[in-house]
């Protein structure tokens, strides 16, 4: 029910879709692009409910306005709400929400509280709750990424570390959507920092076998990423402030 429209590179538009009696309509995370969302929603005759953002950047919210415009809407819905960060003016932007807020999209049954993760930017949050399904989900951006995290443009380190920690302490069965397919790139950087981590280095050739095939390798969990994320493993925000560096500056 959540699927991935790919954009630019390596960027991952992810749609999340629903079996209740709003079957047709769906949410869009993060629209860096507009054009690949569109031609997904009109191949498959489905209505843009509303839009989640994470952070300004823009292969997070350049689709914003011709989606507005352009997408077809759920009957009887004027426009299509678009959430965000309220601690940044972002163009588009219509329900700002901060830590603790939910966003309710009742017909498509799905309930996601906010929860602010400043460190790759200052205005990043990220979503986490449950859309028509048991299993818990997380949009989490450009913030935790499977086995690595953003780079840190505006925060600190600690900032980055605590919101590293804050995403470590949601259910391990959560399903963890994020935003870009670095997957392959961050394991080389995991096994060399931990060379003798099995399960790091199971996953680094599972991975590989993925990619050898073009295919997807998210969504990830946070019980994997405890497991195999360097980062989630750095036990202050000095350690984690080292590590961050490295991989700056690793040449895999
Ligand atoms: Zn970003």
């Amino acid at each position: 029910m959540i699927r991935a429209v790919p954009a630019f590179e390596d960027n991952y538009i992810w749609i999340i879709g629903c079996d209740t009696e709003a079957a047709d309509e769906v949410v869009v995370v993060d629209p860096g692009d507009s054009a690949p969302v569109l031609e997904d929603l009109s191949q498959r005759g489905l209505k843009l409910a509303a839009i989640l953002i994470t952070h300004h950047h823009r292969d997070h919210i350049g689709g914003i306005a011709e989606l507005t415009q352009q997408a077809p809407r759920p009957e009887g819905q004027a426009k299509i709400p678009v959430y965000g960060p309220s601690n940044r003016a972002i163009a588009g932007i219509t329900v700002p929400v901060r830590a603790g807020d939910v966003v309710e999209i009742g017909r498509l049954n799905c309930r996601l509280s906010v929860i602010e993760v400043p460190g790759h930017t200052l205005d990043h949050i990220a979503y986490f709750g449950f859309c028509a399904s048991s299993q818990p989900v997380l949009f989490c951006g450009d913030t935790l990424f499977a086995a690595g995290c953003g780079r840190l443009f505006e925060g600190t380190a600690q900032q980055m570390w605590e919101s590293l920690q804050k995403l470590a302490a949601l259910p391990p069965d959560t399903a963890v959507y994020c935003t870009h397919e670095y997957t392959q790139s961050n394991l080389k950087f995991a096994t060399h920092c931990k060379p003798l981590n099995t399960d790091m280095r199971a996953r680094r050739a599972h991975v590989e076998q993925l990619r050898s095939e073009h295919c997807m390798t998210l969504p990830s969990s946070i019980e994997m990423e405890l497991l195999t994320n360097p980062f989630l493993q750095c036990a202050d925000a000095e350690e984690f402030s080292v590590m961050r560096k490295q991989k700056d500056n690793f040449r895999g």
